[in-house]
């Protein structure tokens, strides 16, 4: 049995400018924290990019220190309150990565494949996003940025429960499908295959080493001689 593990934005979805868009609103509307293009990509880089450590290190440039429990709260609600309205007024902004929803079904009702999520979005985030593929996490193994800050924490605590989920204790082989860096150095950080997803064609993951690069899920074909 092998498990497919799935990220959510530029993965499933073309999300991945909205989300950001909508975070670095919520710290501009909360905080008047603007952040420049070139911040934003160092502080990409400075975590796995998940929702909860961008917004830590965000609020830390301008107060010098983590935000509380209830600050956290805030900020999550604002950002959640930004993409609800984004969602029913920029409906064009979310949508899916050609064939990833009729590749994730495929998966789901095939008996020597398991499916699980990894997302580095909060909860509800990740369920907006879901919903618009029409994807309804429930009984998949699924774990975002409410559960654990690390993008590796998150994808092993996917994995883990998968394991539970189907009383094993080993899988013949666990594939992460991302399409950001931190998804790749996940896959090597925690020694599992890795298979790209560059629907932008910017070439980063192929640059960074990345043997298994797909421009989306057209190819079916394509995409299960990679995992089969
Ligand atoms: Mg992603």
């Amino acid at each position: 049995m092998k498990l497919i593990i799935f990220d959510i934005d530029g993965t499933l979805l073309n999300t991945t400018s909205i989300d950001d868009g909508c975070l670095l609103r919520t710290f501009k509307d909360l905080y008047s924290i603007i952040i420049t293009e070139d911040e934003w990509v160092e502080l990409k880089n400075q975590t796995t990019g998940t929702d909860i450590e961008l917004s830590r290190l965000i609020f830390k440039t301008k107060f010098n220190r983590d935000p509380d429990s209830k600050e956290i709260e805030k900020i999550k609600k604002h950002f959640h309150q930004l993409l609800i309205f984004s969602f029913e007024s920029q409906k064009e902004a979310f949508t899916e990565i050609q064939g990833a929803k009729e590749i994730f079904n495929d998966l789901i009702n095939k008996d020597d494949f398991v499916v699980g999520i990894s997302t580095g979005s909060w909860k509800l985030s990740a369920m907006i996003k879901l919903r618009k593929i029409n994807i309804i996490p429930n009984g998949i193994p699924f774990s975002h940025a409410d559960k654990f800050s690390s993008r590796i924490d998150i994808v092993k605590d996917t994995i883990y429960q998968a394991k539970l989920k189907h009383k094993t204790d080993k899988f013949d082989k666990i594939f992460y499908v991302g399409d950001g860096i931190w998804d790749f150095k996940t896959t090597k950080e925690i020694g599992i295959d890795f298979i790209g997803i560059d629907s932008n064609g910017n070439d980063l993951l192929n640059k960074m080493g990345a043997s298994v690069v797909l421009e989306n899920f057209a190819d079916k074909d394509l995409f299960f001689s990679y995992i089969s």
